[in-house]
């Protein structure tokens, strides 16, 4: 889940992690490019060379400097016309990765779908309470059900798991009563025929806001995710988890798809942010495995896909400027039928068909590099098998 935002050109230029984005190994393109001037340690190093070379070398230095930055200026300005070659992605989109508060306005949501031809949504409650207080006030499964009846067949719920009761990883590890009332609840709830899923299952999450349930550490292997596995194999649905990519619990969570190869797990935000190897050896490994791009547009003062509210060793951009990178392009044409997109607005006062559409808009710019038919995958195709969304409201 994320929080809304208010994209400035000039808070992103201010934020050194643009800097930063330039000169990570994995951002190919732009970042390679900019590492390719000449080094330092190419001047000569014997000592008599050094003092005759010092103020070619000094004025080298600068010069390389002056140069890198105008190679970045001119990246920055060659950037959309790099993008306006292809052409954006025109056709439908499901969003498969939305929540809902109780302060959602409703004909808002289904506003900003319909201007960006957005025909399905996945509607995930969030029990948390919001950072805005009474303007974001916490919703609920039932707030869910009552959404998708009166608009059959544009938002499906999801069994919210969003909830202030599993904060701390013992309950994971042994379920009090309240944990086990919710598992309870879920196993009722699926059994009504009415949900299309669980989630977002708040694994591991780096605080953006104040409050208790902002910083989570569970565990992804744990009594309660085994017991909550099992429950979605047998009424076939799958689970929306929220873990960013520590390496430790990539591997955890490796042993629980292996454990429950039937249930099928949607690894939000890019597979937790994740690095392209490590995201092709999970896909590669577990066939029960798929990953939504929920929130990963490189647009705006916040979201995931800005590394925003932090960055680690592990994790990893899918875009910059409306651009691929090319490992995660390469990454989607090999698994076409693992990716799927979602706008994640999780907020009411992120509520607003401009921020839905700056993101819908920066996908379609994305998908547009991909293969037509990559693109229609990722776009809606994908998400109807995974979620077994129908034009019911029923599954
Ligand atoms: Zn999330």
């Amino acid at each position: 889940m994320t929080i809304f935002q208010f994209p400035t050109f000039a808070d992103q230029l201010h934020d050194d992690l643009l800097m930063k984005r330039t000169t990570d190994s994995d951002y190919t393109g732009l970042g390679n490019d900019l590492e390719k001037g000449a080094s330092v340690n190419e001047v000569p190093k014997t000592a008599s060379m050094r003092v005759f070379l010092q103020p070619r070398w000094v004025s080298a230095i600068d010069h390389m400097r002056c140069a890198r930055f105008r190679l970045l200026v001119l990246s920055l300005l060659l950037l959309p016309s790099t993008v306006s070659l292809a052409q954006p992605y025109q056709g439908p989109i499901i969003d498969a990765h939305g929540h809902l508060g109780a302060s959602f306005n409703w004909e808002i949501m289904v506003e900003a779908m319909d201007r960006n031809n957005v025909t399905h949504r996945t509607v995930m409650a969030r029990y948390y309470p919001g950072p805005e207080g009474s303007r974001d006030l916490p919703g609920s499964d039932e707030d869910a059900l009552r959404l998708a009846e009166r608009y059959p067949a544009k938002f499906f719920p999801l069994v919210g798991m969003q909830q202030p009761l599993l904060t701390g990883p013992h309950k994971w590890r042994s379920p009090d009563h309240e944990v086990e009332r919710l598992i309870e609840e879920t196993e009722r709830k699926l059994a009504s025929g009415r949900f299309f899923g669980v989630g977002e299952f708040i694994v591991r999450h780096w605080a953006y806001s104040r409050g208790s349930h902002a910083e989570q550490e569970n565990p992804i292997y744990s009594t309660f995710m085994q017991r909550m596995s099992a429950i979605a194999t047998r009424f076939d649905v799958p689970m929306v988890v929220h873990m960013e990519g520590y390496p430790a619990l990539v591997d955890d969570f490796s042993k629980l798809l292996s454990e429950y190869p039937k249930a099928r797990f949607v690894w939000a935000h890019n597979c937790g942010r994740s690095k392209s190897p490590v995201i092709r050896g999970m896909l590669t490994r577990h066939p029960n495995l798929f990953c939504d791009l929920a929130n990963m547009t490189n647009v705006g003062t916040t979201g995931y896909g800005i590394g925003w509210p932090r960055r680690e060793e592990f994790t990893a951009l899918i875009e910059q400027g409306g651009v691929l990178f090319p490992d995660m392009k390469a990454l989607y044409e090999e698994f076409p039928d693992c990716f799927m997109l979602g706008m994640d607005v999780a907020h009411a006062p992120g509520n607003n068909p401009q921020i839905y559409s700056q993101r819908v808009n920066r996908f379609r710019q994305l998908l547009g590099q991909l293969k037509p038919e990559t693109a229609r995958k990722l776009a809606e195709a994908n998400a109807i098998p995974i979620f077994k969304l129908s034009s019911n409201s029923t599954r």
